[in-house]
């Protein structure tokens, strides 16, 4: 079989439509033959009731005069018009009379007929009187008849040329063999230019899909029709190009921005440390600040490298939930506990108003970073002696946990943007060379870990009063085995 699909559909097209017309020329065939036969018979077994009818009238018109030979030849040359031939046996077998044939039939068919007879085969009530005959190349058709005369049976053996219509079936045979083949060649040209018209499309997308590559991801394939099966697969692979180059746009923009984030630390790092070496009298002190600078920037890379790592991780799905039974509340009390430090540091109000039993199955270290980070956020962002206050619910099949501030709030164009990665709402309030200074990632890996436990997180309020961050889950129906409390 050929490996082109239009070729393959070429020769199964030519195969059908030769099927189609050989099945067609056979039938046609077999029922025109049929037919002539069964026009024939009819008219043998007319011309033979009306040659006995003749026969019987020449005997009783004679009235002994003549004999039965006579009135046999008399009646055949009553119907020697016909182009049948009449042939009178005995009931011996012995041929009385016959029409003027042709010696070559009367030797041949003759014959035939008398050693028909002597066998039996002819005149059986149980056979059909009618046989096809062939003599000198041409076929006749037989028909014989039992008949009583003066007394004494006879046989009457009609035979008529079948050589019109074997002119006509041969003439029928040749036509077909002809048309035939023109047929199917013809099917073949117009089956492969159809395959051609309509593959085309096929060999332009993929012609056109071997030239895009990540360097010219904004191409598209050209289509000509929206509706048919091509047009189709030509928009998913155009809207799987619109995916793709999206998504390279992402990981491009992630690479920029990671290379930009952490060049900064690193440019510290080599700096400082260049400064410290370039004097040789320097004091414990200058060597103790340089060497607090370089811990805090180191640091600060790590942490950058860190948050990097989970979130690769988290896209390519390599960070799987290691699922515990705990408390959500006792959960956020311990973070806000473990931030109070942080919260006195800035004289900054910080408390978690009672909550109900909150249980969860769920991954608490995952959990845990996701409210550490938010309650650090509420804490950086929020200016000295304010407030941060969280609280935990069950509410409507979820349990939600709110952290609020009283920090400058985000500016409302922004608020859309906040959970994007190595986004900064004010970069000189969160200056990335400061020991504090997020490089932007902490909130797109919150929302990610609240996304992992098919919760959400968002930003539910800000302005100048300060900002809300929710986080909600759905509370689960059937309660896993719980340690107590
Ligand atoms: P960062 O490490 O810079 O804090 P995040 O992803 O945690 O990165 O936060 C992204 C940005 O969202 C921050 O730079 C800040 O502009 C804004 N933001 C986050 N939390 C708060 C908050 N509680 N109040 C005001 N702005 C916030």
């Amino acid at each position: 079989m050929p490996s082109s699909v239009r070729a393959r559909l070429t020769i199964w097209h030519a195969g059908a439509v030769a099927c189609v017309l050989l099945i067609l020329a056979l039938a046609t065939y077999v029922l025109l033959r049929q037919d002539s036969i069964r026009r024939v018979d009819s008219s043998l077994e007319d011309v033979t009731n009306s040659f006995l009818a003749t026969v019987q009238a020449e005997i009783r018109d004679a009235h002994g005069t003549e004999d039965f030979k006579q009135c046999v030849a008399a009646a055949i040359q009553e119907h020697s018009y016909r182009e049948t031939t009449f042939s009178v046996f005995d009931s011996g077998g012995k041929l009385v009379m016959t029409s003027p044939v042709s010696p070559a039939l009367l030797d041949s068919e003759i014959d035939r007929y008398t050693d028909l007879r002597r066998r039996g085969t002819l005149n059986e009530p149980r056979r059909r009187p009618f046989r096809t005959l062939t003599a000198s190349g041409h076929l006749y058709r037989g028909y014989s008849r039992a008949f009583l005369a003066e007394g004494s049976s006879y046989v009457l053996v009609a035979l008529e040329s079948l050589r019109s219509e074997q002119a006509f079936m041969a003439a029928l045979g040749q036509t077909y063999a002809l048309v035939i083949p023109l047929a199917v060649l013809l099917a073949s040209l117009g089956g492969y230019f159809l395959a051609r018209r309509s593959l085309s499309p096929v060999t332009l997308m993929s012609d056109q899909a071997e030239h895009i590559s990540a360097t010219n991801l904004r191409d598209r394939l050209i289509i000509k029709n929206k509706t048919d099966e091509l047009g189709r697969l030509a928009g998913s692979f155009n809207r799987l190009l619109d995916r793709l180059e999206e998504s390279f746009e992402l990981q491009r923009r992630f690479v920029a921005d990671a290379s930009h984030e952490l060049r900064t630390p690193v440019a510290i790092l080599s700096g400082e440390a260049e400064v410290a070496l370039s004097k040789a009298d320097r004091s414990p002190e200058e060597y103790r600040e340089s060497l607090e600078i370089l811990r805090k920037e180191s640091f600060r890379l790590k942490k950058i490298i860190e948050d990097l790592f989970t979130l690769t991780r988290a896209d390519i799905g390599q960070l799987p939930l290691t699922k515990s039974a705990f408390y959500l509340e006792e959960l956020v009390t311990d973070c806000v506990h473990n931030c109070r430090t942080l919260a006195q540091a800035k004289k900054i109000t910080l408390q978690c108003s009672p909550a109900p039993e909150l249980p969860l199955e769920a991954d608490e270290a995952l959990l845990r970073r996701m409210f550490l980070n938010l309650l650090d956020n509420a804490i950086k962002y929020t200016p000295n002696s304010g407030a941060v206050s969280v609280s935990c619910e069950h509410c409507e099949g979820s349990y939600l946990i709110a952290i609020a501030d009283t920090g400058p709030g985000v500016p409302k164009e922004l608020q859309g943007r906040v959970f994007e990665r190595f986004f900064r709402a004010d970069k000189s309030r969160t200056p990335s060379d400061s020991a504090n200074g997020g490089a932007g990632l902490g909130l797109a890996i919150c929302r990610w870990i609240a996304e992992a436990h098919h919760g959400t997180l968002e930003l539910t309020g800000s302005g100048a009063s300060g900002s809300t961050f929710t986080f909600s889950i759905p509370a689960p129906t059937t309660g896993p085995a719980f340690p107590s409390s």
